[in-house]
């Protein structure tokens, strides 16, 4: 494992080099159930993922990138008021009709493509069935989905997660920023590093993952913003450092 820095003596780690050690792992493990364990305390479940279809989470998946959720929810809207939000439908529609009902998600002509080419690979290599396409090993799906263009590993772990039910760790910009204010993390480690901290610390459970990454979206949005409001957070109490 990747040494990631030295936090304060009254810290969660204590005595010695944080990296290679056992003891490294174990307060790694144990300062991520504390953070689930505070988060899930403070806030409850947060039944994610705000959508009601699987059709709906692939597709807000997509449109999510780079923009709030609250735009995402309005291009959801245009998509089913036009009736076009069936895989079906998305593989019919021309792309500058569907550019521009999404047009709210922002960055829409190359959301456009990006959903495009989900769609395509979705009926070529699948007949239009999402469960084919997300079904088996959880690996295997994961490649199938980073071989679309435009589909990063964030957007695949979502999909895997919220539409196909895999124990897979989403790792969004409010995981980095809060594993890295908390020591757990630097900015050099990659995604799939910071996937794999929790991999390898967790049991992996869809319902663990799916709620843990639902309580980092509401702490980083009420708490942990660019600028963090550390006061009455569900963390506080935990070593960190808002500057970092
Ligand atoms: S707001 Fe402060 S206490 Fe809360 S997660 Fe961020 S750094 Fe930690």
């Amino acid at each position: 494992m990747q040494c990631v820095g030295q936090p304060p003596s009254a810290g969660v780690h204590s005595g010695g080099p944080l990296c290679h050690t056992s003891l490294y792992d174990s307060s790694i493990k144990s300062s991520l159930r504390e953070i689930y364990n505070r988060l899930f305390h403070s806030y409850g479940p947060q039944h994610w993922w705000p959508a009601r279809t699987k059709t709906e989470v692939v597709v807000g998946a997509i449109l999510t990138q780079n923009t709030a959720w609250s735009n995402v929810e309005r291009a959801i809207q245009n998509l089913k008021r036009a009736k076009v939000l069936t895989w079906s439908a998305l593989r019919d529609l021309p792309a500058t009709e569907l550019a521009e009902l999404i047009r709210p998600s922002g960055t829409y002509e190359v959301k456009a493509k990006r959903l495009g080419s989900f769609v395509r690979y979705l009926w070529e290599d699948h007949n239009g069935s999402l469960r084919s396409m997300l079904n088996g090993d959880m690996e295997t799906a994961r490649e199938r989905l980073l071989s679309i263009h435009g589909i990063g590993p964030e957007t695949a772990d979502a999909i895997l997660l919220y539409a196909g039910n895999h124990p897979t760790f989403v790792v969004d910009a409010y995981t980095r920023r809060i594993l890295r204010r908390h020591y757990l993390c630097d900015h050099r480690m990659s995604y799939e590093k910071v996937r794999e901290l929790f991999h390898s610390a967790l049991s992996p459970k869809t319902r663990l993952f799916n709620e843990y990454h639902a309580l980092f979206v509401t702490v980083g949005k009420r708490h942990c913003r660019s600028r963090a409001r550390c006061l009455g957070c569900p963390l506080e109490g935990m070593v960190h450092d808002p500057a970092l």
